[in-house]
């Protein structure tokens, strides 16, 4: 697997102007900290997670910056029922006809444990939610995806889904296989579409999952949510057009 590391890129103001971006697990971290420099950057935001009150936060945030006015969409991806695909859909066709940017970046830590003893429950909903649910997201807005002129997919890997490591489970296996996914679908929409599709490493960010791993490091010397943006944005804005299929680190 070639991984590149990201060089510096600045986004000019209006970089985003006039797309719609979809964010998974926007109401805290990393997806936060994307869609709000998206909205600022002139992105209209969907917002995606489980939890209203801090999607609203995130809400008010874009809005008192002056970017377009978001969307929310409260839902817990991992339902196993599925319902919630296809009310995204519907409300996505409804409120704007397109995607110009789905970023998968909900994600779950599981647990830190050798394989030996790993629990089949948790490996299953790691799994589900780290790979599958990218999968059939992917698969259900692909229609919307295939309206807009200029559409950008991006997977959320991981340093341990690029080399396997002790302990990181279900978690490490699962970034694996979104690297996978991303290669596939980037050769599938490489010749007939406009869809480009790529992944990015964050490395190591100071969020509540961060934390869960590391529980003994000194949070003080991490990046902030704010300082791996620069990929991310990259990707999702005119500057990179025929990107595709490959794998960033943001550090
Ligand atoms: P956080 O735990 O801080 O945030 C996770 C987000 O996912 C939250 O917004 C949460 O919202 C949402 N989420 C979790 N479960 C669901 C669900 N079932 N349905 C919908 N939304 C859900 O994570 P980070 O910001 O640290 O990580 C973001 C991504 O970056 C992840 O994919 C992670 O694997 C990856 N990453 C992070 C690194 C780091 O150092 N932080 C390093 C390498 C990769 P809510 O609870 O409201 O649903």
């Amino acid at each position: 697997m070639e991984v590149e590391k990201f060089p510096t890129y600045e986004p000019r103001q209006g970089l985003l102007d006039g797309r719609v971006i979809l964010v998974t697990g926007a109401s805290e971290g990393i997806g936060a900290a994307l869609a709000l420099a998206s909205g600022r950057l002139g992105a209209t935001v969907v917002l995606v997670a489980r939890t209203a009150a801090k999607l609203e936060r995130v809400y008010d945030q874009i809005v008192a910056s002056g970017g377009p006015t978001p969307g929310i969409f409260v839902a817990d991806l991992a339902d196993p029922g599925g319902e919630q695909f296809g009310q995204l859909f519907a409300a996505l066709e409804k409120a704007y006809g397109r995607l110009d940017g789905l970023v998968h970046n909900a994600g779950m830590l599981g647990d830190r444990t050798p394989i030996e003893h790993y629990d089949v429950v948790t490996w299953q909903k790691v799994l589900h939610l780290n790979l599958t649910v990218p999968f059939f997201l992917t698969r259900t807005l692909y229609p919307l995806l295939r309206k807009s002129s200029d559409a950008s997919v991006i997977f959320t890997s991981s340093g341990v889904g690029r080399a396997g490591r002790p302990f990181w489970g279900a978690y490490a296996v699962s970034k694996f296989g979104v690297e996978g996914l991303m290669q596939v679908l980037a050769s599938e929409v490489a010749d007939n579409t406009t869809i480009r599709v790529n992944a990015v490493n964050p490395g190591a960010t100071r969020t509540a999952m961060r934390r869960a791993a590391y529980p003994a490091e000194d949070p003080s010397q991490l990046k902030d949510t704010d300082e791996i943006l620069a990929p991310y944005l990259w990707l999702l804005g005119p500057d990179c057009q025929k990107v595709n299929g490959r794998s960033f680190d943001a550090q």
